[in-house]
């Protein structure tokens, strides 16, 4: 088992390959905790691991697809096998294939149900059992602006970040006493979240909706505020948006 400095959290954070996941990563490892990172993309987690390493941080990934409830038990299961506790866990993992629902596009509904809904299902199965055992943990998932607002187009993107924001306040509800649960609702951010878009009418109407994305450090940073709280206060709620535009 790995020691860790005082006041560290082992913070585990999926969808860590690009976006707003590899900001959090970068940032919370400069504020000294220990990042471990899952995605599918073994070689964007192996590079940013290792550029954590060189400037002086803590860092460890394992390639994960978050629609695997195995994979993500053993992605939850090994961090604890190695370190002894589980901190936080960072509900990230999403896609954002656009559409509008007369273009009937059944896969990435589903694909977007699978990652965005059972992705975050999958980390709270994985590691509720052991924070509720070590008596401390927190849950960071990752809704949207779209868990409050739906547009055309988003139905069921809306639709699962509407999902993720009722299942992250029930957890809160029920869990409530040992274990955090935060919700981060990011407007538009820079990532390459907007690639998942295949419909070239979603595709276009999008280039023009994200020109005012903030970086995706920012949410990062608001991420980073709900960890570094004190035990006894639950941060349940960030909306972090641009200051410009209705999104
Ligand atoms: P990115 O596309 O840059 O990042 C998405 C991440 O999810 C990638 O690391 C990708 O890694 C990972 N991912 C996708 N599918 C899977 C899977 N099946 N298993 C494991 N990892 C997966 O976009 P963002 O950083 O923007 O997205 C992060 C979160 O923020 C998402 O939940 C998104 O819905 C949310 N969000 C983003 C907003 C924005 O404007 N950017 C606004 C509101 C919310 P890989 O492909 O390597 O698996």
């Amino acid at each position: 088992m790995t020691t860790t400095s005082p006041g560290q959290k082992i913070v585990l954070i999926t969808g860590a390959s690009s976006g707003i996941g590899e900001a959090t990563a970068k940032l919370l490892a400069e504020r000294g905790h220990h990042v471990v990172l899952g995605a599918r993309r073994a070689d964007r987690l192996e590079e940013l691991t290792e550029g954590i390493r060189a400037s002086g941080g803590s860092a460890e990934f394992r390639p994960l697809d978050v629609t695997d409830a195995e994979q993500v038990r053993l992605f939850v299961e090994g961090a604890h096998s190695r370190h002894g506790r589980v901190d936080v866990l960072v509900n990230n993992a999403g896609v954002m294939p656009l559409s509008k629902l007369e273009a009937l596009r059944l896969d990435e509904w589903n694909r977007m149900i699978d990652v965005n809904i059972r992705g975050v299902l999958h980390g709270i199965a994985a590691a509720l059992p052991v924070m509720r055992a070590q008596h401390h943990g927190q849950f960071v998932n990752i809704a949207s602006i779209g868990a409050h607002q739906v547009s055309p187009a988003a139905a069921v993107y809306c639709a699962t970040k509407y999902a993720v924001w009722a299942i992250s306040e029930g957890l809160r509800q029920e869990v409530g006493g040992d274990i955090r649960v935060t919700t981060i609702c990011p407007g538009v951010t820079e990532s390459e979240l907007a690639e998942s878009i295949s419909d070239p009418e979603g595709r276009e109407e999008m280039r023009t909706f994200r020109s005012v994305a903030i970086p995706a450090s920012s949410v990062g940073a608001a991420i980073a505020f709900a960890i570094d709280q004190p035990a006894d206060v639950d941060v349940s709620e960030i909306i972090v948006r641009p200051t410009a535009g209705q999104s």
